[in-house]
């Protein structure tokens, strides 16, 4: 096995902008899973699947191939074979990809991926199940949180910075509804694993939580 780092934790947190910058830091391979959970509710959205639809689901999630490459060190997920990045981080998606995530075919086809990824190459993976089911035995785990005001602050100055307008009391709603689903689904549901390091980024920076856990770090690159 490689070297393998597992970040959980809710939405907002900062797990992609920490384990990308970590990634380039230490010469590790960065694996979003949750662009995987977002191609897989695109694809669903895109069919006009209704989510709640179980059954339907299941049947279309064994007609959708998702597919992993890397360009220039970024992680591109393609969806029976299209690139679909640009279009994976809405609201929209985001809250789909929450919706369809507890159920165990969709979990099950994403976590053969992953954990294929990991095992090929060191990296450090985020998501909601790493550190408690996808690598259980990684090198380093990481619960990363923060309050979900900061959170819900943080993804408004996100869009706010690509020009989208966003409500900031809808986002937070959005976000506590979204934890509220990832925490309480009977199937891996989001919680830190035991010989996990808590890190709470509520009033730390980007630079202070990457150094954090860059000096937990072993790998040398
Ligand atoms: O992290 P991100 O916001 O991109 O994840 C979107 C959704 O995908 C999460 O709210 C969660 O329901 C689901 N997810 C998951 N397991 C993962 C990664 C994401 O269930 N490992």
């Amino acid at each position: 096995m490689g070297y393998n780092i597992a970040v959980d934790g809710p939405a907002g947190a900062g797990k992609s902008t920490i384990a990308r910058a970590v990634a380039k830091k230490k010469g590790l391979i960065y694996v979003d899973t949750g662009a995987m959970y977002r191609a897989m509710a695109l694809y669903m959205l895109r069919e006009q699947i209704p989510l709640d639809n179980m059954e339907r689901i299941v049947e279309k999630c064994e007609q959708a191939s998702i597919t992993i490459r890397y360009e220039n060190g970024e992680q591109v997920v393609l969806l029976n074979g299209e690139n679909v990045n640009p279009f994976l981080r809405t609201e929209e998606v985001g809250n789909a990809a929450s919706v369809i995530s507890p159920i165990p075919q969709v979990r099950e086809k994403l976590r053969k991926l992953q954990k294929e990824l990991a095992a090929m190459s060191d990296c450090i993976m985020d998501g909601r199940d790493i550190g408690t089911c996808v690598l259980p035995n990684a090198q380093l785990k990481i619960y990363l949180t923060a309050s979900s005001q900061v959170r819900a602050q943080r993804r408004y100055d996100e869009l706010a910075a690509k020009g989208q307008e966003g409500e900031l009391n809808k986002i937070l709603q959005d976000i506590e509804e979204r934890d509220y689903r990832d925490i309480h689904r009977e199937e891996s549901p989001l919680k830190q694993a035991e010989d996990a390091v808590l890190v709470d980024t509520s009033d730390m920076t980007v630079d202070q939580v990457i150094e954090v856990i860059s000096g937990l770090c072993q790998h040398d690159r």
